[in-house]
């Protein structure tokens, strides 16, 4: 396994195996790896024949407030994964790599970044599509592999490349969880076990949100209200959202019907932990 950090030297490496007809796949990533991330690697490495894992913890995409600074940054651990999962290239560019100069140009994408995620970190999401796009454009790939873990992500990162013709196909792979249900994060490492413990009411909410939605049950506010009352019977949990909207449109919907998407931000202590699930209510 290769690791490179400079542009000019993964560049070198994927155009070569491009020239050799390899299909390229990338797994963007901000390290800290974990079973969530390494379910994506191990779909790359199926469907592909050259795997390019980035690691790079963008600054554009972290508000002033928020963890950039505490993020974990465990390198080494990193491309042992990497190694061990059969990735070719592990791209770990610095921030003056990615940023040399100060940043005037910016990918935005509108209306799927306003709701949910992007009403508490209004920076976020121009960070998210603006770095992609670089990462974009330096790798190449036939292939980038994103989780539905961080499901208004994928839908704009999607949305991105369809309306901006990049010539690449982008694959979700499903929510790796605990075995208590807890979606696995970088960020539960800033929890306490008892924190954590406490975090397994954000999965149990969105199971309430999918037994009422089967029971017949097809009035958001109502849902919404239980699953408030769920989550607020353990005192550390501080809700920012609870949201059910279109899958598509992220728009808000107040009657279910056709498949929606069921989403919880909330703050443990210093951790700010998000979870959904995709609901098919049928028509
Ligand atoms: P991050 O390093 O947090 O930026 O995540 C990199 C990629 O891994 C993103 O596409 C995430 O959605 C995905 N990911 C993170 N956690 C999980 C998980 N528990 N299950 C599946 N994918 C995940």
């Amino acid at each position: 396994m290769e690791v490179s950090e400079t542009i000019e030297s993964v560049r070198n490496m994927v155009r070569a195996a491009g020239r050799q007809g390899r299909k390229i796949g990338l797994v963007p990533t901000m390290g800290a790896l974990h079973v969530g991330h390494i379910s994506l690697i191990e779909a790359a490495v199926k469907d592909c024949d050259f795997v390019v894992v980035s690691i790079f913890v963008n600054p554009t995409q972290f508000g002033p407030d928020e963890d950039l600074d505490n993020y974990p940054r465990p390198f080494e651990a990193d491309l042992e994964i990497c190694r061990k999962a059969g990735v070719d290239v592990v791209f770990a560019p610095a921030p003056q790599q990615m940023y040399p100069a100060e940043n005037l140009s910016w990918v935005t994408v509108e209306k799927l970044t306003e709701p949910l995620c992007g009403r508490g970190r209004p920076v976020h999401f121009r960070g998210v599509t603006t770095v992609c796009t670089k990462l974009f454009n330096i790798v190449a790939p036939d292939v980038a592999y994103f989780g539905q873990k961080d499901a208004q992500q994928a839908i704009v990162v999607r949305r991105m490349v369809a309306d901006l013709n990049m010539s690449l196909e982008i694959v979700v792979c499903p929510t790796v969880r605990e075995s208590n249900g807890l979606a696995v994060s970088s960020r539960n490492q800033y929890l306490s076990e008892q924190q954590k413990q406490d975090a397994t009411n954000i999965y149990k909410s969105l199971q309430t949100c999918r037994r009422m939605i089967d029971a017949g049950v097809s009035e958001s506010r109502q849902i919404i209200a239980e699953m408030r009352k769920m989550l607020q019977q353990v005192p550390s949990i501080e809700i920012e959202y609870v949201s059910i909207v279109d899958a598509e449109t992220l728009e808000s919907v107040d009657k279910i019907a056709g498949t929606v998407l069921v989403a919880v931000a909330v703050k443990i202590g210093s951790a700010r932990l998000i979870d959904n699930i995709l609901v098919d209510a049928g028509t």
